[in-house]
């Protein structure tokens, strides 16, 4: 759409070439892409398969911090939303881009931005097909659309976890959350490995892409932890009409969160519902527990049993080591 007043453009090129100049590299792998220069991009499905579709916007400020490195919100964009793809089952194939640069973002900026995409485009195996670029008078604004493949009927839902069914997460809890306090000053006495450690968490996601596509068949429920464990169970359980049963003890910690927790044991709340962790909550029969283990070990990940889907009274419960219930409004989750 044509702006209404001409863009002011500061050290920045004009729409075009930044398109041609910073963009259209990043479009090189995709044929539909058609190096951005027509209006829509072409995307041919694989036979036997159906398109999933995902989209997430970040806001400066909000999503991610003023000063983290641009490459890395490149990433954290591209990555939160392959994390989406990848607890639906799906492979990814390409993105389309949304860029609202605010009146400070530089030239500078915008190529490290591009950078950063460039890299991951190549880890992941997606490229650019297409997209807008922007100037808003708010804060830096970027929008990102993943798309992805599955085998038709292949996606894994929210809503069909069955009461019996055992509960799984990947990687380890909580990191991005205490990454986050790392940034904010909140969160001292770590050493300097264990605290970059957690900051990286906290900006880079590492989305289970390995994993999901092998998840299709053997899970009845799936979705990726964005709000914090808590609440996307409850996501989970709401949608398949269940409840569920979580054992404290079982949630996986990285090094680092255990010798924060060792020091302050008030941080017990950002493991459990701090949110960021983009790593895949799923529910699945335990008769497929030796297969979601090959699976998870096929893909490098690791996937730890926390708990059990219960009937939908019980509602989503914590338990201690005694398998005492840990009141959730203790933890500051007043919507249980
Ligand atoms: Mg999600």
């Amino acid at each position: 759409m044509a702006p209404v007043e001409k863009a002011e453009r500061g050290n920045r090129p004009g729409e075009f070439a930044l398109i041609e100049e910073v963009f259209a590299p990043l479009a090189s792998g995709a044929e539909g892409a058609f190096a951005l220069k027509d209006d829509a991009a072409l995307y041919r499905v694989e036979d036997g398969c159906e398109t999933i579709l995902t989209v997430d916007a970040i806001v400066a400020g909000i999503h991610f911090l003023s000063d983290d490195p641009a490459e890395s919100v490149a990433r954290k964009l591209l990555r939160v939303n392959l994390s989406d793809l990848a607890a639906k089952g799906a492979v990814p194939k390409g993105y389309l881009l949304v860029t609202a640069w605010a009146d400070d973002t530089t030239f500078d900026w915008i190529k490290r931005f591009a950078a950063g995409l460039a890299d991951d485009q190549k880890r992941y195996g997606v490229s650019l097909w297409g997209g807008d670029t922007v100037k808003t008078p708010g804060p830096l604004t970027l929008s990102l659309t993943a798309i992805g493949e599955v085998p038709i009927g292949g996606m894994i839902l929210r809503g069909g976890a069955r009461p019996g069914d055992d509960i799984y997460v990947t990687g380890t809890l909580g990191d991005a959350a205490l990454g986050l306090e790392v940034l904010k000053g909140r969160l001292s006495g770590l050493g300097h490995e264990d605290a970059d450690w957690l900051v990286r968490r906290y900006r880079e996601p590492e989305p289970r892409c390995s994993l999901g596509p092998r998840l299709r068949g053997l899970v009845h429920a799936g979705l990726d932890v964005s709000d914090g464990l808590l609440a996307d169970l409850g996501h989970i359980c709401e949608t398949s009409g269940t409840g569920a049963r979580i054992e404290k003890d079982r949630l996986p910690l990285s090094a680092a969160a255990k010798m924060a927790l060792r020091q302050n044991e008030t941080l017990f709340p950002l493991i459990a519902g701090g949110g960021d962790d983009y790593e895949i909550l799923f529910a699945a029969p335990p008769e497929k527990g030796n297969e979601i283990e090959a699976a998870a070990g096929e893909a490098s990940v690791r996937a730890t049993k926390i708990g059990r889907v219960t009937g939908p009274d019980e509602g989503v419960t914590l338990v201690d080591g005694a398998g005492h219930a840990i009141p959730l409004k203790q933890l500051g989750y007043s919507h249980f």
